[in-house]
C-alpha cells in the first residue's frame, strides 16, 4: 500500500468530511458507495474500499490479499472498532453465521453481533451498579438492549 502511505492525511480527511454517526456506533460513510453498499474512495488516483482505507489509515496492517470485513454488518460502517482483518473464507463464513441476507435489521440483529466478551462485560457493571442508559451510551447501543441484556432474556446462552 505505497500509494496510500503518502497519501494518508488526504485519506483520514476524506474519511472524516465523507462520514455521519450512524446508529450502534457506526460511522457511515456518505460518499459513493459500489452496488454492493460497500463505501468506495476514486480519490486523486486512489482507488480504495472505504472501510479497508479506514482500517490501513489507523495504522492497521492490511494485505491485499487479507479482507477488511465488518463485525456490525454495516457495509458503509467505517469505524475501525467495527472492523477486522480476515480471509476471505473468515468473511464469507461470519457472513453466513450472522445470516445477513435473512435476519431484519434493528436491535435484535444488534444484540445477537455483540460479542461474548461485550456480554459479560454489560451485566458485570450492571451488576456492579452502573446505570443502564450509563452503559448504553458508551457502547453505542439501544438502553433495551442493555436491559434485556442484563437481565438475560437476550444472550442467554452467554453465562457467567
Ligand atoms: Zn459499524
Amino acid at each position: 500500500m505505497i500509494v496510500l502511505a503518502d497519501r494518508m492525511q488526504q485519506i483520514l480527511m476524506l474519511l472524516r468530511e465523507k462520514s455521519v454517526a450512524g446508529e450502534n456506533g457506526c460511522i457511515l460513510w456518505t460518499g459513493y458507495r459500489q452496488p454492493n453498499g460497500y463505501g468506495w474512495i476514486n480519490y486523486r488516483g486512489i482507488r480504495i474500499a472505504a472501510h479497508r482505507a479506514a482500517l490501513i489509515a489507523s495504522g492497521v496492517d492490511v494485505p491485499d490479499d487479507l479482507d477488511a470485513c465488518h463485525r456490525c454488518d454495516v457495509r458503509a460502517c467505517i469505524n475501525t472498532d467495527h472492523l477486522y482483518v480476515g480471509t476471505r473464507s473468515q468473511n464469507m463464513a461470519d457472513c453466513t453465521a450472522r445470516a445477513r441476507h435473512n435476519k431484519p435489521r434493528g436491535e435484535h440483529h444488534w444484540c445477537s453481533k455483540l460479542s461474548t466478551s461485550v456480554v459479560l462485560e454489560i451485566r458485570r457493571r450492571w451488576r456492579a451498579g452502573e446505570k443502564q442508559t450509563a452503559i448504553a451510551k458508551e457502547l453505542g447501543v439501544h438502553p433495551a438492549t442493555i436491559s434485556r441484556i442484563s437481565r438475560g432474556i437476550w444472550r442467554s446462552e452467554v453465562s457467567l
